[in-house]
């Protein structure tokens, strides 16, 4: 972003405040900010206490060699135990844990005692192994309970794990697992996506033929799909070999505080991951916290749900680390929205009483594509909280989530979060906030976040800049796994002593947070900075619109000339083409103001997305400036691409 501060251009005035009920049985009221702000440091002393320590810590935050921070530092801890055996020793080990449903429709269900006796099996066969206190362990897993198993028992036994996502390619797999320097690779013959069985085993054996996956002694394979799979012998294991026949008793050892607990690789949204390191007692107490806080769950009662995968920070901390330490009662669902039909989730929420649903813009938005009827064919009146995570969410899906999948009544929260950040920095409380779509309004008690300008002023109300976190968090990144270096540089070196996000913000009238968007993406036009989150807002805001993605596009003449990528609704996706394009960039100038008026609209059936479902605008600038596509290997479906070059006009 250059001098001028990012324009504030979208108004929205729709509020909605919470729900009576809620507030007035909310697990936070509002005078945790009150709280935390007189005494930060004592207020994440007081959440750490909700974690059972074998040493109890003295110390809240040592920041003496900032930015390397330590929280609880002389605490000590196992996280397995927290997440599993106090809820089993407190008198809830008969609670359901896990209801597993897997795409075809088998399901299991776990209670807190067996989830205890499968971590405890599993955590002796790592040992019996050879892992040893911290060696590193990939995990490359289709969404299945021996996942959340797997990565509770290397907690267990002090062994970081290193989730990669199941949907990741061989190459993907063995760069993460040479950067981690993996001992171990736990996988399964294949998963069910997309209504069939897709193989896993290949990818890493594949991956283990690259230079730099020379340490990896086993490879430990769980039996899901009963494909047939190569085995080299003496590396590969079966799982129900090794882990059945173990002892279902292990008795957990604690560890430092700062004891490292995982590394996980970012989105690679905006260029090559970064190996996020994350430690234990900072950690868990910031996800517990924020799990119990965002979501007010209630554990007795609640059901949650989690709809991301577990090879992303969503999945770790608010499908393992977070409900479990609460000693949740959760769903875990295998496959995809759309297996076998278009009501998938629908069913799910049906059928387990889902209370509180989390899941990202990317899905909302496709099925607002798929159509309303389609929810409404399901009894989803369990549901009383709604939450949002991995992208902006626009306006429009905010308001039709809360209307159509929560009967206009379930309050919505925005969650605003990093794999960096390791757990929820920014968000409404459901029992306090009235809630404005498309914000995440507020830091959460202990957090302190704003807004910065170019010289690093904070920003007035109503203007736009970039978003930085001013204090240390307990669950912040320690560094980038080997790489201090890039660590500094990446977060700590654009404003002195902030932690930069990368994100560009803004507050509007109230002093409420708005998400506008990768810092990278921010548009310059002429003279101004606009946001892409802004332009594709106001773009979804058209009925004809599901989907849009804004880019800004060398121009000599305005610096930038802003270029949409819409995907079409139903019916407008065959009518006259031209006349809407005309009314859609009316329509942007209307709602935002001339100057965001797109030059060029492209309808295209397909937009280019993360494995996580993040839309990559970087590639779709490649696209409007006829330059060669970037790195493509975090894509989902690199044809995607081919198919919106074909599209488009062959001018540029
Ligand atoms: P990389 O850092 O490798 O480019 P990534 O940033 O996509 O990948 P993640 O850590 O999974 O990797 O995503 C965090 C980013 O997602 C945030 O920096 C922000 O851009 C976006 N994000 C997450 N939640 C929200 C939200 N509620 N509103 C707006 N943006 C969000
Ligand atoms: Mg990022």
């Amino acid at each position: 972003m250059s001098n001028e501060s990012l324009a504030n251009l979208l108004r929205e005035e729709r509020r909605f405040e919470p729900p009576a009920e809620l507030a007035a049985n909310a697990n936070v009221t509002a005078e945790a900010y009150e709280q935390a702000r007189a005494d930060r440091l004592g207020f994440w002393a007081e959440q750490a206490r909700r974690l059972s320590w074998s040493t109890e810590p003295t110390e809240t935050l040592d920041w003496s060699n900032p930015p390397f921070a330590k929280w609880f530092q002389d605490g000590r801890l196992n996280v397995a135990y927290n997440c599993v055996d106090r809820h089993v020793e407190a008198g809830n080990g008969d609670r359901v844990a896990i209801h597993f449903e897997g795409e075809p429709g088998d399901s299991r269900t776990l209670t807190y005692a067996e989830l205890q006796r499968e971590v405890s099996k599993a955590a002796n066969a790592l040992l019996e192994l050879g892992v040893r206190t911290g060696d590193r362990v990939a995990v490359y897993m289709p969404m299945i309970p021996e996942t959340v198993v797997a990565m509770l028992a290397c907690a267990r036994i002090g062994a970081p794990h290193s989730v990669v996502f199941g949907g990741f390619s061989a190459d993907a797999l063995a760069t993460r697992i040479n950067d981690a320097d993996a001992r171990v690779v736990i996988t399964a013959d294949g998963g069910y996506r997309k209504g069939s069985a897709s193989a896993l085993k290949p990818a890493v054996d594949e991956a283990l033929t690259r230079p730099g996956t020379e340490n990896v002694r086993n490879v430990l394979v769980v039996r899901r799909t009963g494909q047939d799979v190569e085995w080299t012998e003496g590396r590969d294991v079966w799982w129900h070999d090794v882990v059945e026949r173990q002892s279902d008793e292990h008795t957990p050892e604690a560890f430092d505080a700062e004891h490292p607990l995982f590394i996980l690789y970012t989105s690679g949204t905006t260029g090559k991951p970064k190996g996020i390191l994350h430690t234990s007692g900072g950690y868990l107490t910031q996800v517990a916290y924020t799990h119990h806080a965002v979501f007010d769950l209630k554990p007795e009662t609640d059901v949650f749900w989690c709809s991301a995968d577990v090879g992303w920070v969503t999945g770790h901390s608010y499908i393992v680390y977070g409900p479990l330490a609460n000693g949740a009662t959760e769903v875990l669902y295998e496959g995809t929205p759309d297996s076998p039909h278009k009501g998938r989730w629908w069913e799910i929420i049906q059928k387990y009483g889902v209370t509180i649903f989390y899941t990202a813009p990317t899905a909302i938005r496709a099925c607002m594509k798929w159509g309303d009827d389609i929810p409404a064919e399901f009894d989803l009146s369990s549901l009383r909280l709604l939450g949002s995570v991995g992208e902006p969410i626009n306006p429009e899906a905010w308001v039709w989530y809360r209307e159509h999948i929560g009967a206009g009544s379930t309050p919505v929260v925005d969650t605003w979060w990093q794999t960096e950040t390791g757990g929820i920095m920014i968000s409404p409380l459901p029992g306090v906030t009235a809630t404005k779509p498309g914000s995440a309004q507020v830091a959460l008690p202990g957090i302190a976040a704003t807004v910065l300008d170019d010289e690093a002023r904070e920003v007035p109300d109503g203007s736009g800049g970039y978003l930085v976190l001013t204090e240390p968090w307990p669950s912040m990144l320690r560094t980038i796994w080997g790489d201090d270096q890039r660590f500094l540089d990446t977060y700590w070196s654009r404003f002195e002593g902030r932690y930069f996000a990368g994100d560009g913000a803004k507050k509007d009238d109230d002093g409420d947070i708005w998400l506008l968007g990768r810092v990278d993406d921010v548009m310059l036009v002429s003279g101004h900075n606009i946001s892409t989150t802004e332009v594709e807002s106001a773009l979804v805001s058209h009925p004809s619109v599901a989907e849009a993605a804004v880019v800004g596009a060398t121009d000599p003449q305005t610096t930038q000339a802003i270029c949409a990528f819409v995907i079409l609704r139903g019916s407008a996706a065959e009518t006259e083409q031209d006349e809407l394009v005309t009314e859609l960039r009316n329509h942007v100038a209307k709602q935002l103001g001339p100057i965001a008026k797109p030059s060029r609209i492209l309808p295209v059936a397909e937009l280019p997305k993360t494995r996580s479902g993040k839309i990559m605008r970087r590639l779709l600038r490649d696209i409007a400036e006829n330059r060669e596509l970037g790195d493509v290997t975090t894509l989902t479906d690199s044809s995607v691409m081919e198919l919106i070059q074909k599209q488009l006009p062959a001018s540029g």
